[in-house]
């Protein structure tokens, strides 16, 4: 039988009690024995509040290491942890809670008035505070309750969470994420990128996304190493860190961010063993300048809510720029012609469809939905697109979503906006399909270009017209400030779309 969340940590705990696990800024640091007390008393404080296995537990807080532990306490449980975006509005919320129907709702005490008639209004029957120096109405309470609980009863298949998609395409739906997804997961994870007890890792990302709390937390839990918790990314603050840490796990933006902070040099980086990124494209650009500042090749791996993560660039071996590597051990991954069905021969763009112990098992509540996304054979289509090279190397093409289909041909975004990447003095670019009267839809690009070099419409065109097939290239070139992107740094092409609507259909 596979474990569950609560036994993965049970038995680090059991090995090295005394070792650190979450160290905080200042220097303190809290020991796997005292974090397993911490979260067994928080464990019997849902207890009290009558939560019992499979219960929902929603939790919308300011990241901080209480946060970490209310996680936990809740797998201690048996509960189901919901962890929802900081950034929704007690509107989106609203949402959340019709949906997942907690029994307890934890937030931050200045959101719990807002957020209290929605709770009530779905069925929430308690709603706790919990604030970034562990004070609150749920810390408090969970001081009057025993540090020591024995863990629910719980197997691999049970649900022990349920995560929100960002809803980058549509409405957010909660994925369930069993327990043995996410152990499986940070076992694999944990070997592939060497993990060790000596290891600390640099935790700059938020706790309510997957990759700060599935696949950064869970990873570390899984080998007994420990991280240091940072509130959230700030480039110089990171930079201050490295020497303390042995790995760093980020988004794009984050590795942008730290380019532009001058500190960052092959010295202040010269103790970390391993820079992971994920969750959006890394592009090419970024990787080598990273590469040549610190001498670091940063691993990049791809994965999604529903999936924890598929695949990895090696540790040993080649880290390809702008590759996401190989399928993670014990996960399968295929590439399949959308219209047809079949699969793809070597390097022929299609939709990338894995399955694994990693992959979930299902929309929350929405059977029908689940249904759809699954292949008869287990395989779940991830609506992204890729090729797989003839190395095994999994290269990604965007989202079907974005695929721009112009006068009947499938433009691929990814590979335009490679091309306008590269040419000088562009920083970042995006390129979506729009409607147009003649081809259905028109290839559209979006420039951002460095501040020093203000490029025009003309010289972009050009610049492409060489090197890509005339339905690939845009029909027109807008120029940005900046890109919109979400908390995670993926831009949100929905919002380009909505934008540049028009832009055919005017003429
Ligand atoms: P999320 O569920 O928020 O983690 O988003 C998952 C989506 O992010 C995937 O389906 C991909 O479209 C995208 N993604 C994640 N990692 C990468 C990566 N390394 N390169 C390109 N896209 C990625």
């Amino acid at each position: 039988m596979s474990q569950t969340l609560s036994q993965m940590f049970a038995s680090t705990v059991k090995a090295a009690p005394d070792a650190p696990f979450i160290v905080l800024p200042g220097g303190e640091a809290m020991t796997y024995g005292a974090a397993a007390e911490r979260a067994g008393r928080l464990a019997n404080a849902l207890g009290e509040l009558g939560v019992g296995p499979g219960d929902r537990i929603a939790a919308q807080i300011p990241k901080c290491r209480d946060a970490l532990l209310l996680y936990l306490g809740a797998m201690r449980a048996g509960a189901v942890y919901v962890p929802l975006n900081t950034g929704y509005t007690a509107a989106e919320l609203d949402y959340f809670l019709a949906d997942a129907r907690p029994s307890v709702l934890v937030c931050a005490a200045n959101a719990r008035e807002k957020l209290e008639p929605s709770a009530r209004a779905n069925g929430v029957d308690h709603v706790l505070t919990l604030g970034p120096e562990g004070e609150g109405s749920l810390p408090a309470l969970a001081l009057e309750c025993s540090p020591s609980v024995s863990d629910a009863r719980r197997v691999g298949d049970d649900t022990a969470a349920i995560l929100y998609t960002s809803g980058t395409t549509g409405r957010s739906k909660g994925a369930m994420l069993s327990h043995t997804n996410l152990v499986s997961n940070a076992h694999t994870l944990a070997e592939i990128w060497r993990f060790e007890a000596s290891d600390r890792l640099l935790h700059a990302l938020p706790i309510y996304h997957t990759h700060g709390l599935f696949t950064a937390t869970n990873t570390v839990m899984a080998r007994g190493a420990s991280m240091l918790l940072l509130p959230g990314f700030d480039a110089e603050q990171v930079v201050d860190a490295l020497p303390k840490t042995s790995v760093f796990m980020g988004v794009p933006t984050y590795y942008i961010r730290l380019l532009q902070c001058a500190r960052l040099d092959k010295a202040s980086a010269a103790g970390m063993r391993l820079f992971i990124s994920g969750s959006a494209p890394l592009s090419p650009d970024t990787h080598n300048q990273f590469a040549e500042r610190t001498g670091h090749a940063v691993l990049e791996r791809y994965g999604m809510t529903e999936t924890n993560m598929n695949t990895s660039n090696p540790y040993d071996g080649a880290r390809l720029a702008g590759s996401v590597g190989l399928p993670l051990p014990g996960t399968e991954l295929r590439i399949v012609d959308n219209e047809t069905g079949t699969q793809c021969g070597t390097g022929e763009v299609g939709v990338i469809e894995v399955r694994g112990p990693n992959v979930f098992a299902g929309y929350w509540g929405q059977e029908g939905l689940t249904a759809r996304e699954f292949r008869d054979d287990g395989f779940f289509v991830t609506g992204d697109l890729g090729r797989v090279d003839e190395s095994g190397y999994v290269w990604i093409e965007g989202r079907l979503k974005d695929l721009i289909i112009s006068g009947g041909l499938n433009v691929y975004p990814a590979e335009i906006e490679s091309a306008i990447d590269a040419i000088a003095g562009v920083r970042e670019s995006a390129v979506i399909g729009v409607p147009h009267p003649d081809f259905g839809e028109g290839v559209t690009a979006v420039v951002a270009c460095e501040d020093d070099a203000p490029l025009d419409e003309g010289v972009v065109a050009s610049a492409l017209a060489a090197g890509l097939a005339k339905f690939k290239q845009p029909k027109r070139i807008y120029f940005v400030e900046t890109l919109p992107r979400n908390a995670m740094g993926k831009i949100q092409k929905t919002l380009l779309r909505e934008t540049y609507r028009d832009t055919y259909l005017k003429d």
